[in-house]
């Protein structure tokens, strides 16, 4: 090899994508169809999973983890989401894998040790609760404040949104410990915990919603929680700086999960279109059906080259952040594509919930809208790589 540029997996690499298909072949397209109609946690693939021992693929092995790298962690998401999981297998299971970032580089080793090696086994169920229904994108206007008293803070507040919050034992709780207005720039005076969801003190309203229905997102009232300052991460008042550190691993992750999606809506739609034959030939001989669909192999292959620099930068410890959003955008675009194309090859059978793709394509859009609106990606490259005015 010369140069040092390589466009292969190495061997390990190879050996996650082969054993995570081979583990997931047992849930298929039905289990996920009926775990979504029904609304149903999918515990049988979570523990699944966890007897694996994924779980803690990048959590350190000091913790129970592999301690491997987010190059791994989005093969992983890749093939979860590929198996036809889509979006309600990928989101049981990757708080576990990118949430806990901001503990893992900030918390204190008291709060590792209580929190990471239970996540990695599995027994530990963790929600992000970051968006509020005032503030939308901009974070810094949260309001759900922690006022100290004693060795405790005490909470109140509200949050939305929040995925996984029903069959979560703990929550990693963005607030604020100074007001907006009191601080001098806007991302100080925010206080991040890694804490019980004390159902005593948090009301959790499931919100109805298109798709991924397996796993809940919730609304959170919260009222009077007391949290025990050891369950704080690092510092008061640099909790906007702490989850920061989770956020390009999230975008990198969302992304390969996108592009699983759409992979496996391409390989329905491929196959649908060789066997469905009308005005007597396979409906894949018109150029109309085959060209969106050799179009969609393209983009997702393009989406992918840019997803495997971005995670190689991260794991070599360089900057990424133009690289982690543009291979969030260009995921949830292609994938997104696939599966509306999909859809359309499927003619009216696509809209027939036995053919998957619909399910494929609930999913695929949500990630055009979370974590990260692709708007928000935008503003990201205008003003950070191509230096224009800020709107936000
Ligand atoms: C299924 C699902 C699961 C989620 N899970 C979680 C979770 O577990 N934890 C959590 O904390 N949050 C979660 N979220 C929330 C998610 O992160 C937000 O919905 C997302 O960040 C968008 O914020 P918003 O809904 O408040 O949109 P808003 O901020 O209200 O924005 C509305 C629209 O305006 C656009 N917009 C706003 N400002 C600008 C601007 N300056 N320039 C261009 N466009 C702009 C946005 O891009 C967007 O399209 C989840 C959301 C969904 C749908």
């Amino acid at each position: 090899m010369s140069g040092g540029m390589s466009f292969e997996l190495t061997e390990d690499q190879q050996l996650i994508r082969k054993s995570v298909g081979e583990l997931l072949k047992k849930f298929d397209d039905h289990y996920w169809s009926e775990k979504d109609r029904a609304h149903e946690f999918p515990t049988e693939f979570y523990e699944t999973v966890a007897r694996g021992g994924w779980l803690g693929i990048t959590i350190p092995e000091e913790y129970g983890g592999h301690g491997l790298g987010i190059t791994e962690a989005s093969l992983l998401a890749e093939e979860v989401s590929r198996s036809g999981g889509g979006m309600n297998a990928a989101s049981s299971i990757h708080m576990s894998i990118f949430g806990m970032q901001p503990v893992v580089v900030h918390g204190s080793p008291e709060l590792k040790q209580r929190t990471l090696p239970r996540i990695a086994r599995g027994e530990l169920h963790v929600c992000f609760g970051v968006t509020e229904p005032g503030a939308g994108l901009d974070t810094t206007r949260i309001t759900t404040f922690a006022r100290r008293d004693g060795d405790h803070y005490v909470v109140n507040g509200r949050k939305v949104w929040i995925s996984k919050a029903l069959e979560s034992e703990k929550i990693l709780l963005l607030t604020r410990t100074q007001h907006y207005d009191d601080v001098a720039k806007k991302t100080d005076g925010m206080t991040l915990f890694l804490t019980d969801l004390n159902r005593d003190h948090i009301d959790i309203r499931p919100i109805a919603k298109m798709g991924r229905n397996a796993v809940s997102s919730n609304e959170l009232f919260i009222d009077d929680l007391r949290i025990p300052v050891e369950d704080r991460i690092g510092e008061e008042g640099r909790g906007f700086e702490y989850i920061l550190d989770g956020l390009n691993p999230e975008r990198m992750l969302i992304a390969a999960e996108a592009l699983g999606l759409g992979r496996v809506a391409l390989d329905r739609a491929v196959k649908y279109a060789n066997e469905r034959e009308v005005f007597g030939r396979p409906i894949g001989m018109n150029q109309g059906i085959q060209f969106p669909l050799a179009d969609s192999l393209a983009h997702l292959d393009a989406a992918e080259l840019v997803l495997r620099k971005a995670t190689w930068l991260y794991d070599n410890g360089k900057p990424c952040g133009r690289e982690a959003n543009t291979a969030k955008y260009l995921c949830a675009e292609a994938g997104f594509t696939a599966t509306d194309r999909a859809l359309q090859t499927h003619g009216g059978m696509g809209y027939a919930e036995e053919y998957h793709v619909a399910r494929y394509f609930r999913e695929a859009r949500v990630m055009r809208i979370a974590p990260i609106s692709q708007e928000m990606i935008l503003n990201y490259l205008g003003s950070h790589t191509l230096g224009m005015p800020r709107s936000y």
